[in-house]
């Protein structure tokens, strides 16, 4: 939408459009000291754990760790993208941006002229459910299946019929090329049309875009299923059918409850459980889980758990504990999907079904339970084997120490040999390729050390330069906080002062800017920063160090056994780290 929009062009947008007024449309905020508070936006909470600091520019909450400055927020809130959060400030605040590039507006261009084929497609659709013959098949169909006539226009559904002359000719008129059909999925690469004698679901984005459409064949036929190919709108890893309708609810209710296909969000819809969304396949796919996590922090998964994609199913939700959001899961019996057993058992059977959800946990322990012998020592082994890695991934401390007893109590296991099990699958994940090419991970005094240092920082920019004389951005193992201090370091390069809302920008990484706001916001006291200061870089230097004396050590015994020649120079300098170590 907009060229390269320079650095001081943004630091204008930013400035003109002050974070409390910007936040004050969509929470209502009270004056609290020097902050304002809210009920986060992000979660459900009773008491207000959402911070706004007028003076840094900022929010934060601390309920569920949100936090960034005034463009992060429109971005989460209005699920947009940076480029898109920085234009409706700039328009907010009536500062012009400049134009776009050439490049870049041909190709804004043609996704509007798609989502515009699109809508004219998903309309001809619809219109010929109700005014061809074998549409009607297809619309008695779905209100065999339980629809509302109301329901089917809610969601935009048709019919493909075999010949789209009507259609293509339509399009033509309005200047819509052939080549551009293709682009979009609509025809296929020879020009046929790519759904026919289909029944029609159109797949909308959040702000109510057809980017594509889902196919049912009617009759019998393979595949059953068919859906758009992936095009310049349509990246079926980043889509949730069915979230334009739902997030609203999902938002305000106890989060999002995910299934796998259309009919399962739809017909749920019309019962009154609207915060359904349909993944459109067994497996999540990693940009599915961060666009959920956008609008709720907790998520229900319900799956036939006799589904051949059920461990497909089970990867996806460690996907979610890694991200830090609440997983629970309902199995289904056999044979029924959510659509059918809704259809068969009525609006409370399915709401009672809904509210024996379990954790994620509990859950993969009855289905482990069901796969080994419990009462066997090799079986409990199996068990613990099959549910630590799970353990593992949970990121609230909390939950997983609950868990590990619960484990140990039905596993009549000490959690002693449980931890330890743990453990040893937390350090097999290699930190980054230079951690294990000297076989060690940093220890979490390191993260601690990073994250510390990075925090006097933001504290008090005057120590900035202070650090800068000893050490650099590549001293800091954390990919993480590497990031995080070549920005600060940068910045403070460029700038007088540096502002936590400039960090952000400087970030565009809205990961890395919700860690800046936790340790801005965490209130942290270093009584006497310049001596806390040098024990962090030390700390950071030796580790530095060490490794590189591991590295050495491994080097050199390799050498030796080869029964090979030592390089003086390398030798030279293993003796001073060691040294230096040995004191
Ligand atoms: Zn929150």
């Amino acid at each position: 939408m907009n060229g390269r929009i320079s650095d001081a062009l943004l630091d204008r947008i930013r400035e003109a459009n002050d974070i409390v007024s910007v936040i004050g449309d969509y929470a209502v905020l009270r004056k609290t000291g020097r902050n304002f508070k809210a009920l986060c936006p992000f979660h459900t909470e009773k008491t207000p754990s959402f911070i706004v600091s007028p003076e840094k520019q900022i929010f934060h909450c601390f309920g569920c760790s949100i936090g960034g400055n005034v463009f992060n927020f429109l971005m989460k809130y209005e699920n947009i993208s940076f480029p898109e959060a920085v234009r409706r400030l700039a328009k907010k605040a009536g500062i012009p941006l400049p134009m776009a590039t050439r490049e870049e507006g041909v190709r804004v261009q043609e996704k509007e002229r798609l989502y515009r084929v699109n809508s004219i497609a998903a309309d001809y659709f619809s219109n010929s459910l109700v005014d061809t013959p074998s549409g009607k098949r297809a619309l008695e169909y779905l209100r065999e299946r339980g629809l509302a006539r109301e329901t089917m226009e809610k969601f935009r559904l048709g019919y493909a019929p075999s010949s789209w002359d009507e259609l293509l000719s339509q399009l033509k008129e309005k200047g819509f090329s052939r080549e551009l059909l293709i682009k979009g999925g609509l025809l296929t690469s020879q020009g046929k049309p790519y759904f026919w004698s289909r029944i029609i679901f159109p797949i909308l984005d959040t702000q109510d875009r057809v980017v594509g459409f889902g196919g049912r064949i009617l009759g019998k036929g393979e595949p059953k299923y068919l859906n758009s190919p992936q095009t310049p709108i349509y990246d079926k890893g980043r889509i949730l059918y069915g979230l334009n309708f739902s997030k609203e609810a999902i938002r305000s209710k106890e989060g999002a409850v995910v299934v796998e296909g259309y009919m399962d969000v739809i017909l749920p819809h019309q019962e009154g459980f609207q915060n359904f969304i349909a993944s459109m396949g067994t497996s999540l796919t990693t940009g599915q889980v961060y666009l959920l996590k956008r609008f709720s922090p907790q998520v229900t998964m319900l799956y036939d758990a006799d589904a051949a994609g059920v461990q497909a199913t089970l990867r996806g939700l460690d996907l979610f504990l890694e991200q830090g959001v609440k997983v629970k899961v309902i199995s289904l019996s056999k044979g029924y999907d959510p659509d059918t057993f809704i259809q068969d058992k009525g609006r409370e059977a399915f709401s009672r079904l809904l509210s024996q959800a379990l954790p994620l946990i509990e859950w993969r322990f009855q289905l482990a339970k069901s796969r080994f012998d419990i009462k066997t020592i090799e079986g409990k082994i199996a068990i613990a084997e099959d549910l630590l890695p799970t353990i593992a991934k949970e990121r609230n401390l909390i939950r997983q120490r609950e868990e590990i007893k619960q484990l140990s109590q039905e596993l009549s296991l000490e959690e002693e040999i449980l931890w330890i099990e743990l453990k040893k699958i937390k350090s097999g994940r290699p930190f980054s390729k230079e951690a294990l090419k000297v076989g060690s991970q940093p220890s979490d005094l390191l993260r601690k050390a990073e994250a510390s240092l990075i925090q006097l920082l933001l504290q008090d920019e005057s120590l900035v330069s202070l650090v800068q004389e000893k050490l650099g951005p590549d001293d800091f193992i954390h990919p993480e906080y590497r990031r995080i201090a070549q920005a600060i370091f940068d910045l403070s390069t460029r700038e007088k002062s540096l502002s936590p809302a400039k960090i952000m920008d400087q970030l565009k990484n809205e990961s890395l800017s919700q860690m800046v706001t936790s340790l801005l916001m965490e209130k942290r006291e270093y009584p006497r920063k310049e001596r806390a200061l040098n024990d962090l870089i030390k700390t950071i230097k030796d580790n530095k160090l060490k490794l590189e004396y591991q590295r050495l050590e491994k080097e050199i015994r390799e050498v030796l056994e080869r029964k090979g020649a030592i390089n003086q120079e390398k030798r030279t300098r293993y003796l001073e780290l060691l040294k230096y170590f040995r004191g």
